[in-house]
């Protein structure tokens, strides 16, 4: 979505007409529970038309596919180890997030901090230590770490910007 009616709030050259109260109102039409169950939240910059117009070829698909298989073979070997017959984060209940979801000393400090300063939400939490999971699966991690918790939390930038009504 714009970040607002004009579509230029943040925009790096041209200037945003819009009002506080009218940027409010456009914001309040995704509301916070619903905002809430988006794990990946990323505010995307304009891009400029050398970055648009460049032909660097992306990582290839099939490498990626190999990274994903891997992940989810790591997560599975979890779920069977627990007796959980699921085959993916997504699928974890609440109660398996947190035998799933053990977090080293660091990690655990830093998303204490977040959790207070940004106050979120119950429902928060545990999407958080779901994405949290996923990049510790990536990584082949046992433990989720507080690299995990920071990249987690830099992809759900929504809760601490102009998107959250408590932060205008
Ligand atoms: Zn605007």
């Amino acid at each position: 979505m714009n970040p607002c009616k004009c579509g230029y709030f943040g925009h790096p050259t041209k200037a945003c007409t819009c009002s506080t109260e009218s940027r409010i109102k456009y914001m309040s039409r995704i509301s916070g529970p619903l905002l809430d169950r988006i794990d990946l939240q990323v505010e995307m910059r304009t891009m400029t038309y050398k970055e648009i117009s460049e032909r660097k070829p992306g990582e290839p698909s099939a490498v990626i596919r190999a990274r994903v298989n891997r992940a989810r073979d790591f997560s599975r070997r979890r779920f069977e180890k627990y007796g959980f017959n699921i085959s993916c984060n997504a699928q974890m209940t609440p109660a398996m997030i947190r035998v799933c979801c053990e977090l080293d000393e660091e990690a655990e400090a830093l998303f204490k901090e977040a959790f207070d300063k940004l106050s979120l939400s119950p429902r928060a939490h545990d999407r958080i230590l779901r994405v949290a999971r996923t990049i510790a699966d990536l990584n082949e991690r046992e433990n989720i770490q507080s690299s995990d918790i920071a990249e987690t939390l830099a992809l759900r930038n929504l809760d601490k910007s102009y998107f959250n009504p408590a932060r205008m």
